[in-house]
């Protein structure tokens, strides 16, 4: 697998195609569309119509039920089971290590098939569970709070790894459904849509934040591929209402998003003025605040009913003043966004060369922003306990020198151009 050290521009990261065959020759049927299936089902020797049948039940039963094993495939006849095992696979990223943390919240890490490690965490609540899901190992950009912009090996996921990430989060969650349970795909897209629908009979993950380690429009297509699976009625049946997607900004496939994807979106504001954005989030020097608003302003879809969300960290001096907060109104009201803001307190790391600002003052900057008419709770801190908090997600935990760091972020911001 080729690994790529340093970025480049829109989709720099070369990434393996849709199949990867593994070392055992049998390709991995998670993470392609039902067509795929059908098509290689044929290439493998069935008819056109048997493919096409045959794809339909395997793909009910991989995202439907969570069968791993042909063998479990009980309407698929029992003389053609050994012949799907023996060219095919349904796959799952490894565990390398699940831990929990004192407050409920749940990390992975994972590992591809290639052997790069990657983290995925779950965030329970009353009334929902909200799966971070992460789109690359590490991420080309370097956002200077972010402890995941400082891994150095970045390459994309591929939309079975993305979409994997779910799949396992139902298996560890145990929620597969089980036979003779309502069949949600049976009853049809508009029941999921519904927002009551989905939580309605008990589960436990709801929601999904691609909100994990790397930039997600960076690796659209793999991303959009996943999301199609996640949302499909046949498929996970999971609604778009409940799917958010996060930016640092990547301005010329924000449209793009919305109109293929058409989930949630949060943009990575974290600063009002030129000068700090580009210090702390560097692509800002390649798409600045301007063009930034404007693009959020053009979003599909985003209504006073389906607001953009603006995630704006919390950094000690840096952009938490009380003019900060009123220049976040008025850059919101002159573009007239439908928005919300999610201030998020500062979560540390070891080299990191931010502190959180004082609870006093994320208040007070939360009131300026609320008296104005605009939502803007703070985000509690989860599973900080262990390292699973917004910007804390790095695997291979190398202790780089604050030298080394500062080398890494030139060599990034270099790249950016
Ligand atoms: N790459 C995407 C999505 C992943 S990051 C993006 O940047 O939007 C998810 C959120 O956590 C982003 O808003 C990010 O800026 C924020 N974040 C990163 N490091 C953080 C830290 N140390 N403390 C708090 N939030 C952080
Ligand atoms: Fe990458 Fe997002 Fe971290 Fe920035 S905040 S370095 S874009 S993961």
């Amino acid at each position: 697998m080729v690994v790529m050290q340093i970025p480049g521009n829109i989709d720099p990261v070369p990434a393996p195609r849709d199949i990867t065959p593994r070392e055992d020759g049998r390709i991995d049927l998670v993470g392609l569309p039902k067509k795929r299936i059908a098509e290689l089902f044929e290439a493998a020797g069935l008819d056109a119509k048997a493919a096409k049948l045959r794809s339909k039940q395997v793909f009910h039963w991989l995202y439907h039920r969570g069968v791993t094993d042909f063998e479990a495939m009980t309407d698929i006849a029992k003389t053609m089971r050994p012949w799907l095992t023996e060219r095919f696979v349904i796959g799952r990223p490894d565990i390398v290590l699940a831990q929990h943390s004192n407050d409920g919240t749940r990390k992975w890490l994972l590992r591809t098939s290639d052997g790069h490690e990657f983290e995925m965490v779950f965030i329970p609540d009353a009334d929902r569970g909200t799966l971070c899901v992460s789109s690359q190992v590490g991420c080309t950009l370097n956002c200077r709070f972010c402890h995941t912009g400082t891994m150095r090996l970045v390459r994309n996921l591929t939309p079975g790894e993305i979409v994997g990430q779910v799949m396992l989060a139902r298996d560890a969650l145990g929620e597969w459904p089980k036979t003779g349970q309502a069949d949600l795909a049976a009853l049809g897209d508009d029941l999921v849509d519904d927002d009551g629908g989905y939580s309605a009979d008990g589960r436990l993950l709801t929601n999904i934040v691609m909100m994990g380690m790397g930039e997600p429009l960076y690796n659209f297509d793999n991303v959009r591929d996943a999301l199609k699976l996640v949302m499909d009625g046949d498929g996970l049946a999971l609604s778009k209402r409940r799917i958010t997607l996060s930016t640092s900004g990547v301005v010329p496939m924000m449209a793009k998003c919305g109109e293929e994807i058409g989930v949630n979106l949060a943009v990575s504001l974290h600063a009002v003025s030129k000068e700090v954005r580009d210090e702390i989030v560097p692509i800002n020097r390649k798409y600045g605040l301007e063009e930034l608003l404007q693009a959020c302003s053009d979003y599909p879809g985003a209504s006073n009913a389906r607001r953009i969300t603006f995630e704006y960290v919390m950094l000690k001096d840096k952009n938490d003043s009380d003019e900060d907060a009123r220049e976040l109104v008025r850059l919101i009201k002159q573009y007239k966004l439908p928005a919300k803001v999610n201030l998020i307190p500062f979560n540390p790391w070891p080299g990191a060369i931010y502190d959180c600002s004082s609870p006093e003052r994320i208040r007070r900057f939360s009131d300026i922003v609320f008296e104005a008419g605009i939502s803007a709770p703070v985000r509690t801190p989860r599973g900080r306990d262990i390292d699973a908090a917004c910007g804390q997600l790095k695997t291979a935990a190398t202790r780089m020198s604050r030298a080394e760091l500062d080398r890494l972020a030139e060599e990034k911001q270099a790249a950016l151009g």
